[in-house]
């Protein structure tokens, strides 16, 4: 998913709806970044031509993630360390943004389309100072501080109203869209909720209003009984294999106890994150025995302080969702291999372009 390739794309064009069109290559237009809704599914995607190959991590400059860099970007959270370098683990601003944090969405319509800026925030979450100090191989009192920077920028990014929701995932291997090889996750906070979440949603509250129960607790205790998908318990927290899973050894990891939201149980209740920590390095440490390349998302409620109606609608969402985190790994080689985390797509070629550069080709031609 996120794999980007140009530092500077978005910069280039501070105003894309008017005129949306800003440069041409031949006789196509190219037009920059935005969000499109898909108005079948009802989910945003992100698209804008972008031509460039630039990589993002060379391969000879040293890590601007590891303690000392001077070519750190902007520092925007940081949980503090009695022992040099001062900090645990900190956020920083992404150095090739999906999202800007300045500015309206300003949400329009097309015709029957929806559209909107790519306003929101982008940044790497640094995991640990150490270069090689991963989630599998950290102890586990440096992982619980990593998920202690997570739980609060989450909490921060949810004081603005523009952003319906803030996400952490990480991207391991190059298969799986790794950015850097400094332990690192990426945040987005969105002006919309990513695909996956929102069927999660409209799931949990559609289950809820026929049983008055959360279906994640439903499938908690139904796994802790039947036992043959749960990996182990560690704590309060089950790590389990989902009876319909998507790919081969998709994992969840589910805290026993119901809260619809990670960041207010984890900021309520730090000692949590000493569990979790734990099992979420053993279980990453299954992970890394099958295979290098794996992503991970943590799925927790949508900025409930939004004054949205489709918010409103979700009354009962304290009740009906739950958070938890899905790790995918991904295997070499057989079909398995296509299937990817994919919340938000993005597309870096835009339909026009694409139908232009498809109607140009040279097509039925007779072979002389
Ligand atoms: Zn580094
Ligand atoms: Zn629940
Ligand atoms: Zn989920």
């Amino acid at each position: 998913m996120y794999h980007l390739s140009n530092a500077n794309r978005i910069t280039c064009f501070p105003d894309f709806f008017v005129p949306e069109l800003t440069r041409t290559a031949g006789n196509v237009i190219l037009a920059g970044m935005q969000l499109r809704k898909d108005p079948i599914t009802r989910s945003w995607v992100i698209t804008g031509d972008d031509p460039e190959k630039d990589k993002l991590e060379s391969k000879v400059a040293p890590c601007r993630f590891c303690a000392g860099s001077k070519d750190t970007p902007q520092v925007v959270g940081s949980v503090p360390a009695e022992t040099s370098p001062g900090w645990a683990a900190r956020s920083v601003v992404h150095p090739a943004p999906f999202y800007r944090i300045e500015g309206d969405p300003k949400r329009e319509g097309d015709g029957i389309y929806d559209r909107m800026r790519t306003v929101g925030a982008h940044e790497v979450l640094i995991e640990n100072p150490k270069h090689d100090h991963q989630l599998w191989n950290a102890s586990d009192g440096e992982i619980e501080k990593f998920l202690s920077l997570a739980a609060q920028r989450i909490q921060d990014l949810k004081q603005d109203q523009r952003f319906k929701y803030v996400t952490v995932f990480k991207n391991h291997g190059a298969v799986a869209g790794q950015d850097f090889a400094h332990p690192t996750s990426n945040l987005t906070a969105t002006t919309f909720v990513p695909r996956r979440v929102l069927h999660e949603l409209r799931a949990g509250k559609d289950y809820y209003s026929q049983k008055e129960r959360c279906v994640f607790c439903d499938i908690l205790a139904q796994e802790l009984r039947q036992g043959s998908r749960v990996i182990e318990t560690v704590g309060d927290f089950v790590a389990c294999c989902p009876y319909a899973p998507r790919a081969p050894y998709e994992i969840w990891i589910l805290p026993q106890t119901h809260d619809a939201s990670f960041e207010r149980r984890a900021l309520a209740h730090p000692e949590m994150l000493k569990e979790l920590a734990t099992i979420l390095r053993r279980t990453l440490q299954r992970v890394r025995s099958l295979t290098e390349d794996f992503q991970m998302v943590l799925h927790t409620v949508p900025n409930t302080q939004h004054k949205s109606r489709a918010l409103q609608y979700w009354k009962t969402i304290d009740e009906d969702y739950h958070w938890h985190i899905e790790i995918l790994p991904i295997l070499a080689g057989g079909r398995a291999k296509s299937y990817t985390f994919k919340e938000v797509y993005y597309t870096p070629v835009t339909p026009e372009t694409a139908a232009a550069r498809l109607r140009s080709m040279d097509i039925d031609r007779v072979e002389e």
